[in-house]
């Protein structure tokens, strides 16, 4: 068994909605970033590509890379998901905080929870997915971003 840990935030920019999880949800603001910049999948990404000692996401899906430009973070998962395959690894259980004051997760995160056990072809038991507030403080506290930290178990076949 394997272990792997990630992270990733983005800033806030005018919008109106947010990517988590591969699940839209509507905003006052949108995410600054290359491709959807989706916080949760792509710390869960690093957490993936981390347990295999495959690299990270940037260096898979440069943000230099006109390709991703507005990409779908679900296709990096599921292009991770068949580089983790091709290694005859699966997923043991995916563990995820998400770090943010607003939009309030808590009504999203089984329709999270469900994308996610979708990608990464397993049962929602081994998906949790955690939502927390910073109490005010620092660039997240202050509404100024999001962030999400992962932790992932991948099992060798
Ligand atoms: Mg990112």
């Amino acid at each position: 068994m394997r272990i792997g840990c990630g992270y990733d935030s983005h800033r806030f920019m005018p919008g109106d909605h947010v990517m988590l999880g591969g699940v839209k949800i509507p905003f006052t603001q949108g995410v600054a970033a290359h491709s959807d910049g989706d916080v949760l999948l792509h710390a869960i990404v690093d957490a993936l590509l981390g347990a295999a000692a495959l690299g990270d996401i940037g260096q898979h899906f440069p943000d230099t890379d006109p390709r991703y430009a507005g990409f779908s973070s679900s296709d990096f998962l599921r292009e991770v998901m068949d580089l983790l395959q091709a290694q005859h690894y699966r997923v043991g259980n995916v563990d995820a905080t998400v770090i943010l004051e607003l939009p309030k997760l808590n009504p999203r995160i089984q329709a999270i929870r469900e994308h996610l056990a979708n990608l990464l072809s397993v049962s929602m038991t081994q998906v949790s997915v955690k939502a927390t507030t910073n109490e005010k403080m620092g660039f997240i506290g202050r509404g100024e971003g999001i962030a999400a930290m992962s932790v992932v178990t991948l099992i060798s076949d």
